[in-house]
């Protein structure tokens, strides 16, 4: 008999909403300013991946830009650390592994013992999907020892349940059996139904594997039963556990009608995870099979093996080969049954040999230590960027300005220092959109890009207001540059944005030569300028010399 589980990677649907997200926090959880907020909020976000990937890739998306403008290196590998989990659910391993590991050193350096338990839990995750279960259970004994004693339960639940799972790999059932417990425990005791599924069907799964199909069907049993009395369908993969420990148990017809009402409910399939559905056919076929329903179990083999090559699943592809080998075996058609399954051994093979390729590759590329510096380099880049232009921010800008003002004292060159705001820019956003009005800061940040000369450097330091600094730079030649980028802002063609409304921008030039201002002296200086330049009528440039510069 096949064994058609799939029993940890399950993306579980409840909402019935395909295609909607619904990652239960809001914009305004994530925008939260407060970093004790933000972080309470990743506590939330840290286990969604697991729960459900869908739901959890945006608001992934989203907050790593609110960590990346709190500029708190922790937070920032803490959100990474959660698009690593979701990056390896979708397929990306090797990817997901180097940021695993990369955070995984700065929580050793740093003793940031939250990012080491969370890292540790998701290298035994890393380690588990690449095949090598000792390493896994290393990783996941330490990601349990880690966790301080005030965890709050879910979060305790997650690492117990890895280690459950890496336990019950090596073989250790009665250890996995003490773990699952707990984690069924924790899932009673918060009247978290969902991870009481997980966990019943994990443990169900095991008892499965150890043969003990008295202990799975009890265990199936009381999945069953929570479904029905919290209202929730169970899900495909839950389904197929159920109807694998059936047939396990001599009843191949309990486990088609187990399977079959999903099967044939299009809102299920739709909903069902692309792996998991041609496994439920296979499961089906079987069990079809067993009855002696042949014809019947020949067409869900080819529904089956239609799926997986519509989805290149050549994993599975090798289990339709020897369901169809036994297919031919229960026809009496023994010539055809053998080279079925001659050709189901040479595919194993070949499987098998490529799954050692990948697994060496993926390890490789995780351990590289080229990769690893480059991973490092770009956590710091990040830090120093705004993530919605790709200019820098004011991290970068500060201590950027300050040396070169200490520059500025010993070589006597000038710096210019030039504040821009755009003009009205809450109308963009007001009559437009929020959304257009990005696009609108996303192109101003380009044009800049193009006009400023290339040794400047540029950064968004607030919603609509950018600072250029320019090096070696004096007042006559500051405003130069200053007049290009106001002119440039206002002559391109913002129509296919904006339509009718313009974008202009108001400009303060302050310059210091021999560093006789400070940061925020000379800063004062251009945001005066820039407020006399929004009094005056906006769109135009006002240096320090008062030299104006009306472009209108
Ligand atoms: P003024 O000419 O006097 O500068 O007028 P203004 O409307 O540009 O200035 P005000 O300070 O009144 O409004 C700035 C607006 O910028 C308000 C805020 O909604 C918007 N804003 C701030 N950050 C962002 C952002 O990241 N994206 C978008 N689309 N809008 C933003
Ligand atoms: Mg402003
Ligand atoms: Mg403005």
């Amino acid at each position: 008999m096949s064994k058609s589980i799939n029993k940890h990677s399950i993306p579980i649907h409840q909402d019935n909403q395909p295609g909607k997200e619904q990652s239960g926090l809001s914009d305004m959880d994530l925008m939260s300013h407060s970093k004790e907020a933000f972080s309470k909020m990743l506590d939330t976000l840290e286990l969604l991946p697991y729960r459900n990937v869908n739901a959890s890739v945006s608001a992934t998306q989203r907050a790593l830009q609110v960590a990346q403008q709190s500029g708190d290196e922790a937070l920032i590998i803490r959100t990474r650390l959660i698009q690593a989990d979701i990056m390896a659910r979708q397929g990306k391993v090797a990817e997901a592994g180097r940021i695993i590991r990369q955070a995984n050193e700065w929580a050793e350096t740093h003793q940031h013992n939250h990012l080491l338990a969370r890292s540790h839990r998701l290298l035994a995750s890393f380690f588990r999907r690449l095949g090598d279960n000792e390493s896994a259970l290393q990783h996941a004994v330490i990601s349990s020892q880690l966790l301080p004693d005030d965890a709050i339960p879910p979060l305790r639940a997650d690492h117990l349940m890895m280690l459950a799972l890496t336990l019950d790999e090596v073989g250790a059932y009665d250890d996995s059996t003490k773990h699952f417990d707990e984690v069924l425990n924790i899932a009673k005791a918060t009247d978290d139904t969902l991870l009481s599924l997980f966990a019943l069907n994990n443990m169900a799964y095991t008892r499965f594997e150890m043969g003990d199909g008295e202990a799975a069907y009890r265990l199936a049993n009381e999945l069953r039963d929570i479904a029905a009395r919290t209202n929730m369908q169970l899900s495909a993969s839950h389904l197929d556990t159920i109807a694998s420990i059936e047939i396990l148990l001599g009843h191949p017809e309990k486990a088609e009608a187990t399977l079959v009402p999903m099967l044939r409910d299009p809102l299920s399939r739709k909903l069902g995870d692309l792996n998991v559905l041609p496994e439920c056919l296979l499961t089906t076929a079987e069990a079809q099979r067993l009855q002696g329903k042949l014809k019947q179990a020949q067409k869900t083999l080819n529904e089956a093996r239609h799926m997986c090559r519509e989805q290149g699943l050549t994993g599975l592809m090798v289990r339709v080969r020897l369901q169809q080998s036994e297919m031919y075996a229960a026809a009496g058609d023994y010539r055809r049954a053998y080279e079925e399954h001659k050709l189901y051994h040479q595919e194993n093979e070949a499987k098998r040999s490529a799954e050692r390729e990948a697994r060496a590759r993926i390890l490789q590329m995780t351990f590289d230590a080229e990769e690893a510096r480059k991973d490092s380099e770009y956590f710091k880049e990040m830090a120093l960027r705004d993530p919605l232009t790709g200019l820098h921010n004011r991290r970068f800008m500060d201590p950027y300005l300050d040396d070169l003002l200490a520059q500025s004292l010993i070589n006597g060159q000038p710096v210019t220092a030039v504040l821009i705001d755009l003009d009205h820019f809450k109308e963009i956003n007001d009559t437009l959109s929020h959304q257009v009005g990005d696009t609108v800061l996303v192109n101003v940040a380009k044009i800049m890009s193009m006009t400023a000369p290339s040794s400047s450097a540029l950064a968004r330091i607030g919603g609509e207001e950018f600072l250029a600094v320019f090096k070696d730079t004096d007042a006559e030649c500051g405003m130069l540059h200053a007049t290009r980028l106001c002119q440039a802002i206002s002559s391109a063609d913002w129509s296919p944005i904006t339509g009718k409304m313009t974008v202009t921008a108001s400009l303060g030039v302050g310059t210091t030569t021999g560093g006789n201002l400070n940061r925020m002296e000379l800063i004062a200086i251009a945001d005066r300028l820039l407020y006399e330049a929004k009094r005056t009528g906006r769109n135009r440039v006002i240096g320090y010399c008062n030299t104006t510069n009306t472009l209108e």
